[in-house]
């Protein structure tokens, strides 16, 4: 099969390294890809927006299975786009449609998605221009602390938590008529604060059948002990510790379960994954959000668990046939470590000369993000630059693993958490 990834990070990085080794792949091409995808795949220089250019560029290449890693496209519509052409509708497709995005695209639409089909989340309420003056007098009585999200896309930066009722006001009139984030903002919600760990829950779905991939937990903050602003995500460990039988049964039936069946009941016909950010409250799990592609770094401890091959996975969801697929777990665990351009996630330079990546231990996963190759040398060229993956018996010796790597790799500004994984057991 050819096969094209769209995406340019770690996650497309660690996605190209695994089907590169399924024996149905037969040419990989990555759009845009990064310095580590052009080492196992060809890159391609077109816009993910560009949907006219990537389905000519699939007809051209005779691509069979395309696999959308990032969610812009598919909240703008290119799955559509693929199955309304006559050309393009042959080929298999891993992304929901506009419709079935909308539950990563609206957080009002998710939220009232969550309401109708009784899926356990936090109580929230929106608010726009028409209604800001309705909102701020909710704020008066709603209790600390109090949870903005932006209603739109926000490059994970549209979700504000404040312990002070004048700030949240404040911010509730900066995001709604302020425009805070752009359109993003003009639905507001607010939300109440759930307090537990969160953890990150995916499954592939092929519409009616699912699997559940390995579970993970990332950490967010720049900082250790986490704290100071939120990134993309500085590391990550899979499995956590605390999604045991018991917890993921629950997941099942009260959350996986009934968003499947309400995706059915809505006539969203969904094919494609679904990434459940969830909240343990006390072992009960509470879904913060869904996303509808893999996360980033999660995909990068969850993609090197599954032994299985993953093309053929894919490749089975996209024909509906996904209940004859064999879904085989390693259970050793994955642990992750984000280096990231010094000030990021504020601003950073580009252009950092990489270096030491032939001194990483070969068992270490360097999974590129932010990087660019130029003139045959390895250049920072993103916040987040490379994720460095180890697999062991234990959380302890695949944390080993991934940090002597990150003390191999070398580049001005040079940045990463010392304490991914410190919180779990
Ligand atoms: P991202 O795309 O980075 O995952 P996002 O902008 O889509 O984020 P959310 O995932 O909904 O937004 O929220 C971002 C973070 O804010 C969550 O990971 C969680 O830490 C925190 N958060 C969101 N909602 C709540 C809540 N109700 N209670 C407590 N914390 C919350």
């Amino acid at each position: 099969m050819n096969v094209l990834i769209l995406g340019s990070g770690g996650r497309e990085h660690a996605f190209a390294w695994k089907i590169a080794q399924s024996l149905l792949c037969k040419k990989l091409f990555v759009a845009t890809g990064n310095a580590g995808t052009a080492q196992i795949a060809q890159n391609v220089n077109i816009s993910l927006n560009d949907f006219a250019n990537l389905g000519q560029f699939c007809i051209d290449n005779q691509i069979d299975l395309v696999l959308a890693g990032t969610e812009t496209p598919l909240v703008e519509g290119i799955t559509d786009f693929f199955q309304a052409n006559e050309n393009l509708k042959k080929i298999q497709f891993i992304g929901p449609t506009k419709a079935g995005a909308m539950l990563e695209g609206s957080k009002d639409f998710s939220k009232a998605f969550m309401r109708k089909y009784g899926i356990p989340t936090a109580t929230a309420r929106t608010f726009d221009k028409d209604s800001l003056q309705e909102g701020l007098a909710y704020l008066a009585t709603h209790s600390l602390p109090i949870v903005l999200k932006a209603d739109g896309l926000a490059a994970g930066k549209g979700v504000i938590i404040t312990e002070n009722r004048e700030e949240a006001k404040q911010i509730l009139v900066e995001m709604i008529e302020g425009g805070k984030f752009g359109t993003a903002s003009s639905k507001v919600l607010i939300e109440s604060y759930l307090k537990g760990i969160e953890l990150s829950v995916f499954v592939l779905t092929d519409g009616t059948s699912y699997k559940i991939l390995p579970s993970a937990k990332d950490y967010k903050r720049i900082g250790e002990g986490d704290t100071g602003l939120n990134t993309g995500g500085m590391g990550a460990v899979s499995p956590v510790p605390f999604a045991d039988e018991v917890f993921m049964h629950k997941v099942e039936q009260k959350i996986i379960k009934p968003t499947l069946q309400g995706l059915k009941a809505e006539n969203i016909d969904y094919l494609g994954f679904i990434f459940i950010g969830l909240m343990n409250v006390a072992g009960e799990p509470y879904v913060i959000e869904y996303n509808v592609r893999m996360g980033d770094p999660e995909t990068e401890v969850v993609i090197p668990r599954i032994k299985s091959d993953f093309l053929e996975l894919l490749s089975l969801a996209a024909q509906k046939r996904l209940s004859e697929a064999k879904l085989e777990i390693d259970d050793r665990t994955a642990t992750t470590v984000m280096l990231v351009s010094g000030g990021y996630p504020e601003d950073f330079e580009k252009g950092k000369v990489m270096t030491g990546f032939e001194k990483v231990n070969s068992e270490v996963l360097a999974f590129h993000a932010g990087t660019a190759l130029k003139e045959g040398k390895i250049l920072t060229s993103g916040g987040r630059v490379v994720a460095l993956t180890a697999l062991a018996e234990n959380k302890a010796l695949a944390l080993e693993k991934s940090y002597k790597a990150a003390q191999m790799i070398d580049y001005q500004g040079k940045y990463y958490r010392k304490d991914i994984g410190f919180d779990l057991a």
